[in-house]
């Protein structure tokens, strides 16, 4: 098979690509070594911008996704500090769930990811192949890529190659060179829980950053049905200094943490604990080359700070797809040409990346997590502010300025 573009992984990022494509009546391939449903070990969490995403493939896309039953709307976060204090931080403030669309969304990615790919079923421009695992990139004299199976037989050769296979992506380690750095890399575990108590009403998700487990954090994000993912993260680097087992850690707060053990102790696992890794997004990496594109997690894009990569995997795909079909129209695949991608996909996620580094760092201080904790809980002002600062990026840029830690720390009370 001889084609022009081809996409490696339907994943939130290759669908995203492949559907962008068929838009603009752009003809794909698009392979996946899975076959669809599929799982992906994930926190689930779906934030306003992936809801942006799917507005920008088809205006009708958010609202079809918004009345399945496979998602339910989050309005907001409750972060737990190290000294055990509640921080309820709607997303929103003073939110009206009768009014207001909800910022956030909770879905099983194998829910999710099936839901576009779906969309992808239904666009004949997109010619997509499922249980094809691609494990040979040999690029061609001519620089176009031929891609083959692990027992070498050929599956196509393509003259653009969109790689969006994800973590574990041997093209962007083998290929574009991209090395597992534990200092930009995080290891994370979930499991799926039903019955545990004390869920939010609202479906706010919950960070829990617990004192000796720092720079750690566990999560419970609600579920449809009740359920609920559950897991924990820690910089790779951080893992490895301390020795930390997760699985074990992970069990043990479950067991003994004060604000959990109670509301897990008629709760039961559904399935095995899993874990993935998260390539994060804290070093700015090359994202093309010759006749090549990265896309998502293949081209390390995770927020440093929350992990969010759905987001970015789509925000990747939409611009790779243009970028893919500006090369094909002047048929230009060279590095030179393909690196306005890069540019474009920095250019919007760049800053965010920047900043969540900063916030990222903040989680080796617990005492300052305690501090703003309970500042909040009697300043409506930090509140408000704290809950704008996740819709808001000017506001996020504060927290670089010392100014804004001395307005903390003397500013008046509302
Ligand atoms: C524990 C954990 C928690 C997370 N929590 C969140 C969260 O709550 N919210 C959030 O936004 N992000 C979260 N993330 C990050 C998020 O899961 C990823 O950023 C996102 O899945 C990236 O999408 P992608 O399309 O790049 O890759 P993927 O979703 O990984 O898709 C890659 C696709 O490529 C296919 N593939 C792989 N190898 C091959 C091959 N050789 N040949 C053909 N196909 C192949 C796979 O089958 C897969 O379908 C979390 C990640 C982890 C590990």
């Amino acid at each position: 098979m001889e084609v022009d573009i081809c996409i490696l992984g339907a994943g939130p990022g290759g669908a995203t690509a492949a559907l962008h494509l068929a838009n603009a009546g752009q003809r794909c391939l698009l392979l996946d070594r899975a076959a669809f449903p599929r799982d992906k070990v994930c926190g689930d969490a779906l934030s306003g911008k992936v809801i942006n995403e799917l507005r920008r493939i088809d205006q009708a896309l958010p609202a079809r996704f918004g009345a399945a039953p496979l998602q339910v709307p989050s309005w907001g976060i409750d972060f737990f500090a190290p000294n055990g204090r509640r921080l309820g931080i709607p997303f929103r403030p003073g939110f009206d769930k009768a009014r207001d669309p909800a910022a956030g969304h909770i879905a099983k990615r194998i829910d999710f990811d099936n839901f576009l790919v779906e969309e992808v079923r239904r666009r004949p421009e997109i010619d997509f192949r499922e249980n094809v695992d691609v494990a040979r990139h040999e690029q061609l004299p001519d620089g176009r890529w031929r891609l083959s199976t692990a027992d070498g037989k050929e599956v196509a050769t393509a003259k653009l190659l969109l790689v969006a296979n994800g973590a574990q992506s041997s093209f962007a380690r083998q290929i574009a060179g991209h090395a597992l750095e534990p200092d930009h890399h995080c290891a994370g575990l979930r499991a799926y829980y039903d019955g545990v108590t004390g869920l939010s009403p609202n479906n706010f998700i919950e960070l829990h950053f617990i004192k000796d487990f720092l720079p750690g954090y566990l999560w419970v994000f609600p579920l449809p049905n009740g359920q609920a993912n559950v897991g924990v993260g820690m910089l790779t680097k951080a893992v490895s200094a301390k020795k930390v087992n997760l699985r074990e850690r992970l069990a043990e707060m479950l067991d003994t943490h004060p604000a959990l053990k109670e509301r897990f102790a008629g709760a039961t696992r559904l399935g095995p604990v899993r874990g993935f890794g998260l390539p994060l997004g804290s070093k700015r990496r090359a994202l093309s080359g010759a006749a090549y594109l990265l896309l998502g997690d293949a081209g390390s894009l995770i927020d440093p700070f929350s992990g969010e990569g759905i987001s970015h995997a789509m925000v990747s795909g939409r611009h790779a797809a243009d970028w893919a079909g500006r090369a094909v129209q002047a048929q230009d695949f060279s590095p030179s040409f393909l690196r306005q991608y890069d540019a474009a996909v920095y250019r919007r996620l760049g800053q965010e990346l920047r900043l969540s580094r900063a916030m990222q760092r903040l989680l080796n201080f617990p005492t300052l997590f305690n501090f703003i904790a309970n500042r909040a809980a009697s300043n409506p002002t930090l509140a408000e502010t704290l809950s704008s600062m996740f819709m808001d990026l000017d506001l996020r840029e504060r927290l670089r300025q010392p100014s804004f830690y001395v307005k903390l720390l003397f500013g008046g009370k509302k």
